[in-house]
């Protein structure tokens, strides 16, 4: 059964296929604005595609899945925080980009190759000369202050993707955002976009010569995808997916740019996850409920357990994310943990050697059961991630159940249901066991076993007691050695 994945596009569900003659499936996903620390909403986004881009790397073999994930590191928000904090540009940029990359790893996400997540202002080159071919075209034009536009009304396919009609783009239409005032007094149609700024005295020292004809100033933040996407997997690409926040006007605007200057169909397929809200409500600040992974790292939960709360909906619907949820999904790990030291156990492995096995890259082609089983039949359809998490469940629930199962019980038939079951804990990037994992120690109980640690070294032995009755507290016990201490969590 191949992959069929909804294509927001044609709206309809369609197989994914590599269309270049080399067999290469290319696979771009908007990133990050590199101004602060990524929150939940934008790693589910992110999670979604994780999992989309292992079982592609399962299904087709990693040399047969070129991935790409841009950093965003020029636009309005990043040189308002440059500028609000006094510090350099790229300062703040690498900052940020430094964490988001902590915070994948944390969560498992696999690691991009250079040059595949290509930075925005190491691309302004490329998208200088799209816009330049833009111009030549007809498809932009100049403004008065030397910032350039692209002509919505010169791209008849303009709206395929978002279905928006021309009526909702008219002045004060909530599709247009906040209103424009500035650019709209300058633009020759409201619905037309910024493919360059010109240079304000705002934007401090940041700005670069402009395509020919324009003024010193910026990219536009759409134009970044369709030059990188193009530098880096061409001008056709096979996949193209982000968070629904961006389908209008970001993926609509990248689609009127690519396909006016190259010519030809910029991306076969567009995949949208859905939103992300907290305790039923949409996240903000001011409603206090927009949480980073510190945050809840800090309140005690796993990185692990925060990657699968957040992938337990499909990602095609909106996902109520809640504390309980987290709990629950603490448990799940553990409950999948317990499953497999049991059936490691029956099946004469050691657990260590099982949790090696699910490293990347795994033997895929080894495992004749992750072939047959519904894991893989739900991933398949429509990437259906809580109905393979339940599909894993389920048979654990079956094959525990005394090893009734008449096709699974020796220990060699266990071991493959074993091997299967590592392919299925690599898609999802559940592969990081509570009891094996640096990351299951939450930050805030590394940091008090340290100054405990610190405190019993210098002899601060009421400072050191106190601090293991707030760990004991936090749920973990610190067991002392000769050269250093380790900590479990308490068994209740
Ligand atoms: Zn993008």
């Amino acid at each position: 059964m191949p992959i069929r994945l909804y294509d927001s596009l044609s709206r309809e569900l369609r197989e994914l296929h590599p269309s270049h003659p080399d067999g290469v499936f290319r696979f771009y996903t908007c990133g990050p604005t590199v101004y602060a620390p990524a929150h939940i909403g934008n790693f589910r986004t992110f999670l979604v595609n994780d999992v989309l881009r292992r079982l592609l790397i399962l299904e087709l073999g990693a040399d047969h899945v070129r991935y790409a994930r841009n950093i965003t590191d020029v636009d309005d928000k990043t040189i308002r925080r440059a500028r609000e904090e006094g510090r350099p540009l790229a300062d703040v940029t690498k900052q940020w980009t430094d964490k988001f990359h902590a915070d994948c790893r944390a969560l498992n996400c696999l690691p991009i190759d250079p040059p595949f997540e290509p930075i925005a202002t190491g691309h302004i080159r490329e998208q200088v000369d799209m816009i330049e071919v833009l111009m030549r075209k007809g498809n932009a034009y100049r403004t008065p202050d030397g910032s350039v536009y692209f002509k919505v009304d010169s791209f008849p396919g303009y709206g395929a993707l978002s279905r928006v009609k021309e009526r909702e783009l008219q002045p004060g239409s909530a599709l247009l955002g906040k209103p424009q005032t500035a650019d709209a007094d300058e633009k020759e149609d409201i619905s037309d976009f910024a493919l360059w700024k010109a240079w304000k005295p705002e934007d401090g020292d940041v700005r670069w010569p402009g395509p020919t004809g324009a003024a010193a100033g910026r990219p536009g933040w759409h134009i970044e995808c369709s030059a990188m996407s193009k530098k880096h997997l061409g001008e056709t690409i096979d996949l193209h997916s982000g968070g629904v926040d961006l389908l209008f006007p970001h993926h609509e605007n990248e689609i009127a740019q690519s396909q006016c200057c190259n010519g030809t169909t910029f991306a076969r397929h567009w995949y949208h996850s859905e939103f992300l809200l907290v305790d039923g409500k949409k996240m903000s600040k001011s409603l206090g409920n927009l949480y980073t992974l510190d945050d809840l790292v800090a309140k005690g939960f796993s990185p692990a357990a925060i990657r699968l709360a957040l992938l337990s909906g499909h990602p095609r619907k909106q996902l109520n994310f809640t504390l309980d949820s987290l709990h629950a999904a603490e448990s799940a790990l553990k409950s999948i943990e317990s499953n497999l030291v049991f059936l490691c156990d029956r099946a004469g492995m050691a657990f260590d050697d099982f949790t090696q096995d699910c490293e990347f890259p795994v033997d895929f082609k080894g495992a004749k059961w992750w072939h047959t089983v519904g894991v893989r039949d739900a991933l398949h359809d429509d990437l259906n991630i809580p109905g393979a998490i339940g599909d894993l469940f389920s048979r654990f629930a079956v094959i525990r159940q005394g090893i009734v199962s008449p096709s699974i019980n020796s220990p060699e038939e266990i071991r493959e249901f074993l091997a299967g079951v590592g392919n299925v804990l690599f898609v999802l990037g559940l592969n990081v066991f509570p009891s094996k994992s640096e990351n299951a120690i939450p930050t805030a109980v590394k940091t008090l076993a340290e100054k405990r640690w610190a405190a019993k070294k210098a002899k601060d032995y009421a400072t050191a007691d106190a601090l293991r009755k707030e760990l004991a507290a936090a749920g973990w016990s610190m067991l002392d050695g000769k050269d250093g201490y380790r900590l479990e969590p308490v068994k209740r």
